[in-house]
């Protein structure tokens, strides 16, 4: 039987990169998929690409309390329900010293990436726990862990995504939801295209080689495809992983290792 057969999963930032390869193995694992980001075509193309009989958008800015609670109303209305809920929307922000960093682009990253997976929590919660529970993936990173010059807001956002993960786990636990947070380290995506660009202080030529550098680092010697953070959320929302939770799980080829 599939894995996650006859779920309904609510993905966040669920049109490109991560999310959408999340989306398109819970579904191809047997579960009804509803993506939502801010972007409207690029949400019909992933609806598309996974098949509208699995899958359905809603435009939704995790930003927003009405965008978060209106995203759940509509995925249950379609799918009867929501089993598994993915905090994924996310934004990088900048790459400056914090003494040069912009606060307004400060703020915007803490609105994204903190107060929008808070949102979301909120108004998922309830609608897992009338299910009789399920599984919650909030995205963090290997920045969540760690310090690294040039990204406080990022930095900042990730540490605190695990801190509502750790909180979330214990007040939903009695409601039979796991909570859990995946911590990747550099994926392939555009936010790490938008990240080697900016470290080479604007400059996409220059971008190539700052990606040499960072993979340097990793042991295994390349980025994590999206499809491989896509496994790990697979497990995390399967009944493989039903006595997990409040963890943080970090896919990032060993470079925490040494
Ligand atoms: P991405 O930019 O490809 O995808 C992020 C998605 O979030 C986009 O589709 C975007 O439109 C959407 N989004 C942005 N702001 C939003 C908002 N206000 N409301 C709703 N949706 C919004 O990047 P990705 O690499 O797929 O990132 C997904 C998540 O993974 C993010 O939380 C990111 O921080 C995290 N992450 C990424 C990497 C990496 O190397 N790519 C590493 C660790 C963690």
């Amino acid at each position: 039987m599939a894995r996650l057969q006859d779920k309904v999963a609510l993905i966040t930032g669920g049109a490109g990169g991560i999310g959408l390869a999340i989306a398109q193995r819970y579904a191809n694992e047997g579960a009804s998929v509803f993506l939502t980001d801010i972007s409207e075509d690029a949400l019909k193309k992933a609806v598309q690409q996974i098949g509208p009989n699995r899958a359905d958008y809603a435009v939704a800015d995790v930003t927003k309390p009405e965008d978060n609670q209106r995203m759940v109303e509509q995925c249950v209305a379609k799918f009867g329900g929501l089993d598994i809920f993915v905090a994924n929307a996310g934004i990088e922000g900048e790459v400056k010293p914090i003494t040069e960093y912009d606060l307004k682009t400060f703020e915007k990253v803490i609105a994204v990436n903190v107060t929008g997976v808070w949102l979301g929590l909120k108004y998922a919660i309830p609608a897992i726990a009338k299910r009789g529970g399920g599984s919650i993936i909030v995205m963090s990173s290997v920045a969540g862990v760690i310090g690294s010059p040039g990204m406080s807001a990022y930095i900042a956002s990730k540490h605190a995504a695990i801190g509502l993960m750790r909180t979330a786990a214990l007040e939903a636990a009695p409601m039979g939801i796991r909570v859990n947070s995946i911590n990747p380290g550099p994926v392939e995506t555009r936010m790490m295209e938008s990240l080697e660009t900016q470290f080479a202080g604007g400059d996409a030529a220059m971008g190539a080689g700052v990606r040499q550098q960072f993979v340097e680092r990793i042991p295994l010697k390349r980025y994590a495809r999206p499809e491989e953070v896509a496994d790990l959320a697979l497990f995390l929302a399967s009944e493989e992983s039903a006595y997990i939770t409040g963890q943080t799980h970090l896919i990032e080829g060993g470079q925490r290792a040494g």
